[in-house]
């Protein structure tokens, strides 16, 4: 089974991937810059925060952190938290441009497992085993996880156009206007 959490306007959903990564100072990434920051939020008032909740997911070494607020966030400034307070950046940015583009769940997280006595029920759960990958669902059409079709339905390169996964060399820019075809120039 997999069990959907949407954000609802007063939680923030932090993907924190490698938590425990130490940084320079050896302190784990997670508690160097989630714990910080959310300190720093709370004490100067700027989040009003009723609980905190970590849990981790399918991966080792990813976490989740869902915070509970005590009050209603407009979207684009629950994102803007959720960035942040250290969630990952690839997430984060899919989850602004559906938020910009309307759609109604741009940020959710899917677990393996209910989170043991959380604070609420998840939103949807569906049979799925394993991760929802965008590009498998997509190919799969109407035969798709029905809950990926409801909440996300999307194609892979939706937001931010098709990307080539071919490495390729180095093409020097000059300054001031670019040549458009040095833009695009594909060098192999
Ligand atoms: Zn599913």
């Amino acid at each position: 089974m997999s069990y959907w959490y949407i954000a609802h306007a007063d939680e923030l959903l932090i993907d924190l991937d490698n938590y425990m990564r130490p940084t320079r100072s050896g302190c784990p990434w997670g508690e160097e810059f989630f714990r910080r920051r959310i300190r720093a939020a709370i004490l100067d008032d700027k989040l009003q925060v009723r609980e905190v909740w970590l849990v981790r997911s399918a991966s080792e070494k990813h976490y989740q952190a869902i915070v509970r607020l005590n009050q209603s966030l407009d979207v684009i400034v629950r994102l803007t938290w959720q960035l942040h307070l250290g969630s990952d950046l690839y997430r984060g940015r899919a989850d602004l441009m559906r938020a910009a583009l309307k759609y109604p769940a741009p940020s959710l997280l899917i677990m393996p497992n209910k989170i043991d006595n959380f604070y609420r029920p998840p939103d949807y759960k569906c049979h799925c085993t394993e991760k929802h990958d965008t590009a498998k669902q997509h190919e799969l059409g109407s035969r798709a996880c029905h809950i990926w079709r409801k909440v996300r339905g999307m194609s892979p390169w939706e937001l931010f156009g098709k990307m080539e996964k071919t490495d390729e060399r180095f093409v020097a820019l000059p300054l001031g206007c670019v040549p458009m075809e040095l833009v695009m120039e594909v060098r192999r």
